[in-house]
């Protein structure tokens, strides 16, 4: 089965790396035009560059996701461009570890910041024009970790749980416009940030897997892609794990 997608305008955050840049190429295939967002103009600009080589429509915007006047700027600006966005992926994202009397202030707050406020300032801003227009999809890329927390990341995971509230409570408030808001927590996934872990640590996780393998970014591309298609109308105020069977 393909899934419907009528030539609909994504903005896609953390599209630079990882697992928003295969969301982005991945929603790219299906013929959404893809405004890539990540905090490098080097990094969103390559992502978009590889969507247009290969037949797709894109832009790339270098926007601090952690600053909101600069995401209520760049919102105003791509609403005056493409005159409406329908689909949102809040995904851009960082780590700051450590165990909590070790954490800084600084620490907590540019996590919180960076994962948690932004999706605040992108649905504040992008979102209007998707109840205006009574269709969107929002999709916020959470973790596992939100749901079980984890040791030395006090700060990801109270941000990544925030988020799952957060993406209940949008889902409340858009129903009635045709707005839906949905959540994928991805496990274990190879990525720039997962490759900060030790090569043990690694094998440790993967052996605590049921599928007994770190997850691949396309693996949450397709659950997002299908959450921002016509067909998944009828979903909203979910949070779907993508972890190779971790939580069950
Ligand atoms: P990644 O490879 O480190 O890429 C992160 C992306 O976010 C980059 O494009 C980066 O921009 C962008 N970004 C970071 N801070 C930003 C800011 N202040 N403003 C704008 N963009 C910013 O990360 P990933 O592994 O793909 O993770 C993507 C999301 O999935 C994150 O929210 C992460 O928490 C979540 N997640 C990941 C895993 C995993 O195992 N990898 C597991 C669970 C959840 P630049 O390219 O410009 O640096």
């Amino acid at each position: 089965m393909s899934f419907t997608f009528n030539n609909r305008i994504a903005l896609v955050t953390g599209a630079g790396r990882g697992i928003g840049k295969s969301i982005a190429e991945q929603l790219a295939k299906n013929g959404v035009t893809v405004i890539c967002v990540s905090k490098s103009a080097g990094s969103c600009g390559a992502t978009a560059a590889a969507i247009l080589v290969g037949g797709g429509k894109a832009k790339a915007l270098a926007v601090d996701v952690a600053d909101g006047a600069a995401v209520a700027k760049a919102s105003a600006g791509l609403l005056a461009e493409f005159g409406q966005i329908d689909i949102l992926v809040n995904n851009a994202g960082i780590t700051k570890d450590g165990l909590l009397f070790r954490m800084s202030e600084a620490d907590w707050s540019a996590v919180i910041a960076t994962n948690l406020n932004s999706c605040f300032h992108w649905t504040k801003h992008i979102g209007r024009s998707m109840t205006q227009k009574r269709w969107g999809r929002i999709v916020n890329i959470t973790s596992v970790v939100g749901l079980m927390g984890n040791a030395g990341q006090a700060n990801y995971c109270a941000a990544k749980a925030g988020m799952i509230g957060f993406t209940k409570s949008i889902a409340k408030e858009f129903a009635a416009r045709g707005v839906t808001s949905n959540a994928v927590a991805p496990g274990f996934i190879k990525t720039d940030m997962t490759d900060a872990l030790p090569a043990e640590v690694a094998e440790k996780i993967s052996s605590v897997i049921p599928l007994k393998r770190l997850g691949e970014a396309a693996d949450i591309a397709h659950m997002t892609a299908f959450l921002c298609s016509e067909e998944a109308g009828y979903i909203t105020g979910q949070v779907f794990t993508v972890d190779g069977g971790m939580v069950m």
